[in-house]
């Protein structure tokens, strides 16, 4: 099938076909896939599945050639080149793959990247665990400090917050452009111009901005990325890796084995330049066409218009939260720039039991601390419920949304 603007259509999405009655609003999880994804995947699945790079046969070469393209469209993507997207199997495994080649370049001869003690990681209050616990784990393992951006009541931080924290001694900051819990959209440009004043790298989650927003992350200026394809209409079990070409070619590969090498001798490896010298053992050749269909596809639609698309949903979702008495929203106020997702809770009434009638009435939301504890521990609440929307979601859906949370306070006895 051709890619069409008809994109925004249920009708494109499988998913939201045979589940006609269901209100998705959980995309921020993970998204559904259009007809034209799962029809890529299948035709390589079906006609030119084989090994790639490996072997020199007519079968190897249009695998490769399937698999090698798949990476150019996401390059283009988000304004990479080529050899700076490596396949991971996720956006969690692209930023352990950062951190712990970062961990390992003392002893592997990349003493520009080693850290050690003294050195400082900056990260904010707001991550998501998939972007913290990979910093503590390298501050732990070079004697390095991990140091924390606050952030407000709702969630939110500035650039003047991240200045302050940021001294001569910080050698990283990981953030995410996006927020997942509230929809902040972060300003990437001042970052990266503060971290490079401090001699220090960019790390950017690009999880929840590569799906919703037009990135170009050459001309951001970033060091490193990360993205998931499941968020971004393609299928799971694979992801990227960004990183700017000359640093990727010494950070150490967190994984070694088979097709990451040059020579190996019984006490040695020399490996090749990325991103060969990351991806050890066979990879998700059929994942990563599919995630490049995924990004044909947004491409076609153009990201511009999902923005505005979402924006719009945005607004719809914030509209109907607060017309509801007795909730409390997180993060940028009404009116202010956010992604297409609403963070809240309901005063009297526990986020599962928010989430539960309201799944009771079709309505798929997302309840917990959505991987983001301490950020909830700020906000003074042990969980939120999350509407995510996505190209697909519609006006209809925020409303079936809202008129089922106005039921919920006299539903559990919660307005009296
Ligand atoms: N960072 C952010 C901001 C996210 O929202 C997510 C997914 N919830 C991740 C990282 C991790 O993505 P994945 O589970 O696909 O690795």
């Amino acid at each position: 099938t051709s890619t069409t603007p008809s994109a925004f259509a249920r009708d494109a999405y499988p998913y939201l076909r045979s589940n006609a009655e269901r209100t998705y609003l959980d995309s921020a999880a993970t998204s559904q896939r259009p007809d034209a994804v799962l029809e890529a995947e299948d035709v390589f699945a079906r006609t030119q599945y084989a090994a790639v790079h490996r072997g020199s046969s007519m079968a190897t070469g249009e695998a490769t050639w399937a698999f090698e393209g798949a990476r150019e469209t996401i390059a283009g993507f988000v304004g990479a080149g080529d050899r700076e997207i490596v396949f991971t199997e996720n956006a969690t495994d692209a930023l352990n793959v950062i951190a712990l080649g970062l961990s390992d370049a003392a002893t592997f001869g990349a003493p520009d990247l080693a850290f050690g003690p003294g050195d400082e990681i900056v990260i904010t209050e707001a991550e998501h665990h998939a972007n913290l616990i990979p910093w503590q784990r390298l501050a732990r393992r070079t004697g390095a400090t991990l140091r924390v951006v606050p952030v407000d009541e709702s969630g939110l931080w500035t650039i003047d917050d991240l200045t302050a924290v940021v001294t001569e001694r910080t050698r990283l900051i990981a953030f995410a452009h996006v927020s997942n819990v509230t929809g902040y959209i972060a300003p990437v440009a001042d970052v990266v111009q503060v971290a490079r004043q401090a001699g220090a790298l960019t790390v950017l989650d690009a999880c929840q901005s590569a799906p919703h927003l037009s990135l170009d992350l050459g001309a951001l200026g970033v060091d490193f990325a990360a993205f998931s394809s499941h968020k971004m209409l393609g299928p799971t079990g694979v992801g990227a890796l960004y990183g700017r070409a000359e640093l990727l070619d010494q950070l150490p590969p967190a994984r070694t084995g088979g097709s990451t090498i040059t020579t190996v001798t019984l006490q040695d490896a020399e490996f090749l330049p990325s991103p060969q010298r990351f991806e050890a053992g066979t990879q998700p050749v059929t994942q990563a066409v599919g995630f490049g269909a995924a990004a044909a596809y947004l491409s076609a639609i153009g990201m511009d218009r999902v923005r505005a698309h979402e924006a719009e949903m945005a607004g719809l979702l914030v509209d109907a939260v607060r017309a509801v008495p007795g909730t409390r929203l997180f993060g940028p106020p009404a009116g202010a720039e956010r992604a297409g997702l609403v963070s809240f809770v309901v005063d009297g009434v526990h986020s599962h039991d928010v989430g539960q009638f309201l799944d009771d009435r079709g309505i798929t939301v997302r309840t917990g601390h959505h991987c983001a504890q301490p950020l909830h521990r700020r906000l003074g609440v042990a969980a939120t419920t999350r509407a995510s929307a996505y190209v697909y979601t519609t006006a209809d859906d925020v409303a079936r949304f809202g008129a089922a949370l106005a039921e919920v306070r006299a539903f559990f006895g919660a307005d009296r």
